[in-house]
């Protein structure tokens, strides 16, 4: 018997979306498996945060399917709502709850036995190397400490598909190449599969496992990200990789 197949974590066929006369989102198909993270990269209004806005469901493409794990929850007809798709969001403004110390805002999509919730928020917290800081409010934190508790709040609920829009676009760049190796090393141990939206290659080229490009709302070019630097479509790809310092 032939071993069972796992379902991609995401898959997209065919998704459209247009703004009036302009079609934004233009037959993106692309499927991510476990523990893959992929970066779709393209120059800023290609469609990128469209793209992702229709996948996290707080928009609604005018064709084409979502599936998660396997599951159909999105096409002409239907629309399973943002909060029941286990998909994870973190977005430059996503901001944490003012209001809610560190450990409240990690805690804060978790529900069950409140000593389960505990280790979670305390196994993340310790992850990102923010333990001790667990009782402090955001307005206290760095920009790159605010990011470390961001993002363990948007791994907390074990997602099945965490969605990231320009995540470190914020930060200082000093501090972005240790962010971003940090992020990423916790993402492979917590098997998450990661789209991840970008416009900068260097970026692309640190985390990718495989990369989108993205232009026009099409996606012109597909592959690991060595083969995108050394085997560029066309001069347009060749010019937007040779950037990379
Ligand atoms: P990116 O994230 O790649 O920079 P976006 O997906 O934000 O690009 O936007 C792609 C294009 O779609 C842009 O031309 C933008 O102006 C347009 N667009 C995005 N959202 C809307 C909207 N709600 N209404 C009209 N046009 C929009
Ligand atoms: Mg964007």
């Amino acid at each position: 018997m032939p071993p069972p197949t796992t379902p991609p974590r995401l898959e997209v066929r065919s998704l459209k979306r247009r703004f009036d006369e302009q079609v934004v989102v233009d037959d993106i198909s692309f499927a991510i498996p476990e523990g893959q993270v992929t970066c779709l990269l393209g120059p800023s209004g290609c469609g990128k945060s469209t793209t992702l806005r229709l996948i996290a469901g707080v928009d609604m493409q005018d064709s084409g399917e979502i599936f998660v794990n396997g599951a159909l929850i999105s096409d002409a007809v239907r629309h399973v709502p943002p909060e029941r798709r286990e998909i994870g969001l973190m977005f430059q403004d996503f901001a944490l709850f003012p209001h809610l110390t560190v450990a409240q805002n990690v805690a804060f999509g978790l529900s069950g036995p409140k000593a389960e919730t505990r280790a979670r928020v305390d196994e993340l917290l310790a992850r990102v190397h923010m333990g001790r800081h667990r009782d402090s409010y955001p307005h206290a934190l760095s920009g790159g400490e605010q990011q470390r508790v961001a993002l363990a709040r948007a791994l907390a609920p074990r997602p099945r598909i965490l969605l990231m829009d320009e995540p470190f676009s914020g930060l200082d760049e000093r501090l972005r190449d240790d962010i971003r190796d940090e992020t990423l090393a916790l993402l492979k141990d917590e098997g998450t599969a990661v789209l991840l939206v970008t416009h900068e290659p260097h970026e692309a080229m640190r985390m990718a496992d495989e990369i989108l490009l993205m232009r026009g709302g099409k996606i012109v070019q597909r592959g690991a990200p060595y083969n995108l630097y050394n085997a560029p479509v066309d001069r347009q790809a060749a010019a937007f990789f040779s950037d990379i310092n």
